[in-house]
């Protein structure tokens, strides 16, 4: 087993996942361009590096975390990127979410410099990221999975190998594309029974033992009943995920007609509260097109 990891991209969701690797027993080297989010983990006991490429070639083994692909192509092969840094042999974990043909290419890029990629998205939130129960979906080579498989059981509590890399993705995207439509459609049900006059909590309870449950409404409409909002994954990653899908559908030769209809709702959304938002704000629009 591996023992020793550098982690790039300690956001709402990478910084969950580092620190469950720190509260395991792994020795990790952190860096993200937040200074904020590296004392974050450092706190917790991983070390800081100056860069990317300084973390590789102290760990060996790189995971990260990173908001688009673009990002993780300058983080993996930009100045003082990964591939400075990893010896040829090294391993490339990638957590984010990217497209099919992004992480292909990506991991195309590595192998060039020797270093094998092995792609393991997530899901199920920041929530259960926290608690070390996410799920991953792991696209790649199933003698380097089982390489790295004690520091992915550290951080989520199933992992499925879907295939070659690009596989998980295609699997991630999916997942995405299904609990984005499962939003505005728990955010429908939820603006019904409020006009109905229906006691919120009760229908959320009855939603939550019937026919119509979903995990979305199970783990996001108490963020919306109680105005917080706060999941922890923006409108701009939604979008960038729906586009993965749409982008899929058009591949594939798939019709995608909720998903093109719940993308042009995301859009508007990011249009009235911006991309920061969080993604649960979705049902906003329409609580506020009904009114109280
Ligand atoms: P985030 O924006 O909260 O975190 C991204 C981190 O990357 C930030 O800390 C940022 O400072 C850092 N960063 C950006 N550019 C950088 C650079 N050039 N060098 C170093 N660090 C850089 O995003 P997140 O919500 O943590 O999501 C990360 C990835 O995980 C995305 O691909 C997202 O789709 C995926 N994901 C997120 C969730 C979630 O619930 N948040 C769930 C599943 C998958």
């Amino acid at each position: 087993a591996q023992t020793s990891y550098a982690f790039i991209g300690l956001g709402h969701l990478g910084g969950h996942l580092a620190a469950s690797l720190v509260r395991n027993g792994f020795s990790v080297t952190v860096f993200d361009r937040d200074p904020a989010a590296v004392e974050r983990l450092v706190a917790l006991g991983a070390t800081a590096a100056k860069s990317p490429a300084e973390a590789a070639a102290r760990a060996g083994n790189v995971i990260t975390c990173l908001p688009s692909p673009q990002v993780s192509e300058a983080v993996l092969a930009g100045p003082e990127g990964l591939l400075e840094g990893l010896p040829s042999g090294g391993s490339w974990i990638e957590m984010s979410t990217n497209g099919r043909d992004e992480i292909v290419r990506l991991a195309a890029l590595a192998s060039a410099k020797g270093v094998e990629t092995l792609e393991c998205p997530v899901t199920g939130g920041v929530h259960l990221a926290a608690g070390g129960k996410i799920t991953a979906l792991v696209g790649g080579d199933a003698a380097l999975y089982g390489r790295h498989r004690s520091a992915i059981e550290a951080m989520c509590a199933r992992s499925f190998l879907m295939g070659p890399i690009g596989s998980a993705a295609v699997i991630k995207v999916i997942t995405n594309m299904l609990a984005f439509i499962h939003l505005v459609a728990a955010g429908e049900a939820l603006m019904l029974a409020k006009k109905g006059g229906l006691d919120l909590a009760q229908s959320y309870h009855a939603i939550s033992a019937s026919s119509g449950n979903s995990f979305v409404h199970e783990t996001e409409s108490q963020l919306i009943l109680n105005g917080s909002y706060d999941i922890g994954f923006t409108m701009d990653l939604a979008l960038k995920d729906l586009g993965f899908a749409l982008g899929m559908g058009e591949d594939f030769g798939v019709p995608l007609d909720l998903a093109s209809h719940v993308n042009a709702i995301f859009a508007q959304g990011k249009d009235t509260y911006g991309g920061g938002a969080w993604s649960t704000m979705i049902v906003k629009l329409l609580e506020d097109a009904v009114g109280t």
